[in-house]
C-alpha cells in the first residue's frame, strides 16, 4: 500500500487545491483530509456519506443536581474556572472543563461523575470519484492528533477490506502533533510551499520533521511565479537539503475560480497550471 500526505508549514500554500487535484487525477485511491481543525477538501469532493460516528476523547465533569448541596468546594478547587454559578445552581461548562477530576474526589455528597467527551465527528463518504474518510473536530475541542489517527485508520480499514492499494491524505498545516499523526509511516510527504518568506521559514520547520521522521520528501512550489527570487532560495534549500522539487505551479486565478465552483484546476481548466500539477503526480510514483 502507499500512502501521500500533503502538508504544508503553515496554510494557505494552495495544499488542498493540489491534493484535490490528485484526487480527481487519481485511478483508485481512499482520500483522507486529516485537516481536521479546518477540513475543507469535503467542499470540493461533494461527499456522499455512508457512515458517521461520534469521535470522544477525553473527559468532562457532570454534576447531578439532585444530590449537590451548593457548599461550592468544586467551584473553589477546579483551577481551570470551569465550575459556574447560575439560577443558583452550579453547573460545568464543558469547555473549560479539562476533566482533571479534582472535583470528583472533592465533592464531599458524591455529586460529580466524569464521562466520556464528544470531540469530533467523522465521516465515511463516496466522493466524485474514490472514497473518502474525514472528520471535524468540534469548536474549542482538542486531541485533533488522535482524531487524525482515527481517520487514517480508518482509511487504511476501508483500502485493505476493498483492495485499494494508494491512500492520498490532506495533512494539516503547522508542525504540531496532528502533522505528525497525519504524517507517520508514510511513504512519501510532499511539502506545498509558496515564494514568500513565511513560506520559506515554515518551509524549513515542516521540512526539519519530515527529515527527523525520515520520510522520503519532495516539494512542490506553488504559484513560483510570484517571487521568483524567493523561488531561487528555496530550490537552493532544496538542493542542499538533497530533495527533489517535483513541481513548480504557476499563479493562476482559474485555481480559485475553479474553488469557487467546488471544483478540482484539472476538473475546470486546461493550462499551465493543470499540466504542472498532472506532470507533477506521474514525478509522484518515481518514488
Ligand atoms: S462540591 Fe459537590 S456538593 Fe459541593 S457544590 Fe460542588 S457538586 Fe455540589
Ligand atoms: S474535572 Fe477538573 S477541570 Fe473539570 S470541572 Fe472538575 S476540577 Fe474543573
Amino acid at each position: 500500500m502507499k500512502e501521500i500526505v500533503i502538508i504544508s508549514g503553515k496554510g494557505g500554500t494552495g495544499k488542498t487545491s493540489i491534493t484535490a487535484a490528485f484526487a480527481h487525477l487519481a485511478e483508485k485511491a481512499v482520500l483522507a483530509d486529516c485537516d481536521v481543525d479546518a477540513a475543507d477538501l469535503h467542499l470540493i469532493l461533494k461527499p456522499n456519506i455512508k457512515e458517521r460516528g461520534e469521535f470522544k476523547a477525553g473527559k468532562v465533569a457532570i454534576i447531578d443536581q439532585e444530590n449537590c448541596t451548593l457548599c461550592g468546594i468544586c467551584s473553589v478547587r477546579c483551577r481551570f474556572g470551569a465550575v459556574k454559578m447560575k439560577d443558583d445552581f452550579y453547573y460545568i461548562n464543558g469547555i473549560s472543563c479539562e476533566g482533571c477530576k479534582v472535583c470528583e474526589i472533592v465533592c464531599p455528597c458524591n455529586a460529580i461523575r466524569l464521562e466520556e467527551k464528544v470531540s469530533g465527528d467523522w465521516y465515511v463518504a463516496d466522493s466524485k470519484k474514490h472514497p473518502f474518510i474525514y472528520a471535524h473536530l468540534r469548536p474549542g475541542e482538542e486531541n485533533s492528533g488522535k482524531l487524525v489517527s482515527l481517520v487514517r485508520g480508518k482509511a487504511r480499514d476501508y483500502a485493505k477490506e476493498n483492495n485499494i492499494d494508494t491512500i492520498i491524505i490532506d495533512g494539516p498545516p503547522g508542525i504540531g502533533c496532528p502533522v505528525i499523526a497525519s504524517v507517520g509511516g508514510v511513504n512519501l510527504a510532499l511539502i506545498v510551499t509558496e515564494p514568500t518568506q513565511s513560506g520559506m521559514h515554515d518551509l524549513k520547520r515542516i521540512f526539519e520533521l519530515t527529515e527527523h521522521f525520515k520520510i522520503p520528501t519532495c516539494i512542490c512550489i506553488n504559484k513560483f511565479d510570484l517571487n521568483t527570487d524567493i523561488t531561487k532560495d528555496i530550490e537552493k534549500f532544496c538542493e542542499a537539503k538533497n530533495v527533489n522539487v517535483v513541481g513548480r505551479v504557476p499563479y493562476d486565478v482559474s485555481v480559485t475560480k475553479a474553488m469557487l465552483q467546488g471544483l478540482s484546476i484539472v476538473e475546470y481548466a486546461e493550462g499551465l497550471v493543470s499540466e504542472e500539477i498532472k506532470r507533477m503526480w506521474e514525478r509522484l510514483w518515481k518514488y
